[in-house]
């Protein structure tokens, strides 16, 4: 019997699974990313929790065939992070230092892209050609099946759909250092933003009471219940990021014209708040207007679609290098 590790690193956890060869999750465990500490910090965390789960598993490391990483960021085949803005990392040799640390073969690659092969293997874009996976958190995230083959650029630095350029923001500038990114309308972090702003207009909402009068505790569930009750501020949090989801949405349908488009990450998980409206004003917006054919589906998978995911990438890629 042959395992696979994977591994889902975003901007608050680190998530890591012990994974069958067939996709089953048998064990799992997450730590915070300590990001602000720096890369070799958050690498040495991962070493650690991949040891951890080893031990805890009762698994000897010769059961693992490979550990696959989904990370925040752009990526080249062999592992070297060029960008993740979200944990302040630049130019990273990731894949060399965990293989170091380990002494497993490691496979790197965005997180969005890992939780796209989840769903095409085990979930909602099954044997789906074309698919594009968003995933809503921190940031925005997109995975791109094409053709039934992961795509992600001549440089692996490609499907960075977060960072599309969808109007002028008045309120702040990217992390990335640009303006105008779609992640900085659609996406958790957008969404306690835009709410944070029109609390501080004093705005009077139920979220005063729901955080305890600290705007920093806001959480997207908080709005999500609160646009849910009928509160002002939430339902106009709720409404922009529908909005620019949509705008987003219809231009990736406008490019690659998917059979889906699957969302996924914390905010898909309120997707009743929001998906009907989502899917009416993509129809609204979409050039061939007829042909209003791209379905738009929840993610299946959940929460475990970035390591199930790692450690499906890990399998193929340790089989193919195999051959
Ligand atoms: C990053 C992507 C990532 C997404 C979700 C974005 O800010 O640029 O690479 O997939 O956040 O974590
Ligand atoms: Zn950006």
């Amino acid at each position: 019997l042959v395992y696979y590790i994977g591994i889902d690193l975003g901007g608050s956890s680190v998530k890591a699974g012990i994974v069958t060869e067939q996709g089953t999750v048998v064990l799992k465990d997450k730590k915070p990313t300590r990001s602000k500490e720096g890369s070799d910090t958050v690498i040495r965390d991962i070493a650690a929790l991949v040891e951890e789960l080893l031990v805890a598993s009762e698994l000897d490391g010769r059961e693992v065939g490979g550990i696959g990483i989904g990370i925040p960021g752009a990526a080249s085949k062999e592992g070297f992070v060029y960008f993740a803005t979200n944990i302040f990392w630049t130019d990273v040799p990731l894949g060399e230092a965990l293989g170091k640390m380990t002494g497993k073969p490691v496979f790197v690659a965005n997180d969005a892209t890992m939780a796209a092969v989840a769903e095409y293997q085990l979930g909602v874009t099954q044997k789906t050609a074309n698919s594009v996976f968003l995933t809503l958190g921190t940031g925005l995230g997109g995975g791109i099946i094409m053709n039934h083959q992961v795509y992600s650029g001549s440089h692996g630095i490609g499907t960075e759909v977060g960072h599309m350029t969808v109007g002028h923001n008045w309120d702040y500038d990217c992390t990335c250092g640009n303006n105008g990114c779609w992640e900085t309308f659609a996406s958790g972090t957008a969404m306690k933003n835009h709410a944070k702003k029109l609390l501080s207009q004093k705005a009077p909402s139920v979220l005063t009471e729901k955080t305890k009068d600290d705007p920093d505790h806001i959480s997207v569930w908080h709005l999500f219940d609160g646009a849910k009750e009928g509160d002002e501020v939430c339902l106009q949090v709720v409404q922009r990021m529908t909005r620019y989801l949509a705008v987003g949405i219809a231009n990736l349908i406008n490019l690659f014209d998917p059979e889906i488009i699957a969302l996924g990450g914390g905010i898909s998980a309120a997707s009743d708040c929001f998906l009907d409206e989502l899917k009416l004003q993509v129809s609204e917006r979409i050039y061939v207007k007829k042909m209003n054919l791209t379905r738009i589906e929840v993610s299946q998978l959940g929460n475990d679609a970035g390591i199930i995911g790692a450690a499906m990438y890990a399998r193929d890629e340790e089989r193919r290098s195999k051959f």
